[in-house]
């Protein structure tokens, strides 16, 4: 059972340990209105750090649902200039940016695709050039979950109200590594030391390309760019701070090659996208791009993701998941991204990492395509590592080195 003090231990983890507030700099805090009391907890601990000031961001998934079905097209296309001036401000002023995570999977299931569709696309491109804020980890920010009712009877259909929510509670504490009796942050440096560690091997082998193969169908190579980075762990900002910009992580990833992706991938897990969830999809790549796929359910979803700009159907990242990861142990399917991408190896269609190359931070969208990158205003990350995946490290000179056999790293 989640108690109070393991409330108050995440907030104190995700304040200290999640996006490290430093003394004078504003905090971000997006949140669902139903987690006020957790984030009323999450503020004190930042103030308490020395935050300059707290600034919340309530959402709520019935005012969204109001607002696609009476708002026109011509209204959701349009984002206003002082969203774009206050995240522009809030950025100006080395804000870092937690998210809180809790609503229902599939809440904006009903709501017009087209509408959605014509809504991200205004946000994604008039906030284009802030986005690099946080990808690019130039300030810090975290991403982590609380539960909340309307989830929990989505991953436990058949239990009580009750029963269902303290399920989920329990599963989402102890995927973020916070117990009754154990000390969080501790926890924490263990636990990246470990990925770091992972990563370095990786680094150390510098494989050209990876195998992937799986019961489910999976055949696929993904090669990487040159002087690519394996990353697990925490990140740095340029400034020299560290933080876990997702809590949990099991992770380590890499950059792809925009072109250099050739073969078939089964998801072994649904992929919730803005509100809907794609389940049973496959994938088949040449040169890098998406060329023919399917789903059982939300094939014109999945559709609309493919095609939403050029490089969506294209990868961002690739990442290596342990099976017998804590989230992966739970064998509980969160339908939530943060939680189920730390379960099994995934790729994400999109936007890469700059962190990922050697130098990336510093280059231009150019440059980084110069490099092989790929660029797009999304990035959305899908599962397909199984208890049986196996993985071949492919070195430049065509030596193949094991890298996972069932499900696991060999090294
Ligand atoms: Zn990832
Ligand atoms: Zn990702």
């Amino acid at each position: 059972m989640v108690t109070e003090k393991m409330y108050d231990k995440l907030a104190q983890l995700v304040v200290k340990k999640g996006v490290n507030v430093q003394k004078d700099q504003p905090v971000i805090i997006t949140a669902y209105l139903h987690d006020a009391d957790f984030v009323r907890k999450v503020a004190y601990y930042a103030y308490e750090a020395g935050a300059r000031y707290v600034s919340i961001d309530w959402r709520d998934s019935d005012l969204t649902k109001m607002a696609f079905k009476y708002g026109t097209k011509e209204v959701l296309s349009e984002i206003p200039q002082w969203q774009y001036d206050k995240t522009k401000y809030q950025q100006d002023g080395g804000a870092c940016y937690i998210h809180i995570t809790s609503d229902k999977p599939g809440a904006l299931a009903d709501v017009d695709g087209e509408k959605l569709n014509i809504a991200n696309m205004a946000y994604y491109t008039k906030m284009a050039d802030l986005m690099s804020y946080t990808m690019n980890n130039e300030g810090q920010w975290c991403v982590v979950g609380v539960p909340s009712l309307e989830w929990a009877k989505v991953v436990f259909p058949d239990l009580s109200d009750e029963e269902a929510f303290e399920k989920l509670g329990d599963a989402i504490f102890a995927v973020t590594r916070v117990s009754e009796d154990n000390d969080p942050i501790e926890e924490w440096n263990r636990h990246d030391e470990e990925l770091i560690s992972h990563s370095k091997k990786l680094n150390e082998y510098n494989f050209r390309k990876l195998h992937f193969t799986s019961g489910l169908g999976t055949d696929i190579y993904v090669e990487l760019v040159k002087d690519h980075i394996w990353v697990g762990g925490g990140c740095t900002t340029p400034k020299g701070v560290y933080f876990d910009p997702n809590m949990p992580t099991e992770e380590c990833f890499c950059m792809p090659l925009k072109t250099g992706t050739q073969g078939i991938v089964y998801a072994s897990k649904p992929l919730s996208y803005f509100g809907k969830v794609i389940e049973d999809f496959w994938l088949k790549f040449e040169d890098g791009k998406v060329v023919d796929f399917d789903a059982k359910k939300e094939k014109e979803t999945l559709a609309q993701l493919l095609s939403f700009d050029e490089g969506s159907s294209y990868l961002g990242e690739v990442a290596l998941v342990p099976y017998d990861s804590p989230v992966s142990k739970s064998g509980i399917l969160f339908f939530n991204t943060l939680y189920d991408e730390n379960a099994a190896c995934h790729l994400a269609l999109g936007r890469p990492y700059s962190e990922n190359i050697k130098g990336g931070n510093v280059m231009s969208k150019e440059e980084l395509a110069a490099h092989g990158a790929n660029d797009s205003m999304q990035h959305e990350d899908f599962m397909f590592g199984t208890e049986d995946m196996d993985i071949d490290g492919i070195q430049e000179d065509g030596t193949v080195i094991p890298v996972f056999r069932n499900g696991n790293f060999v090294f």
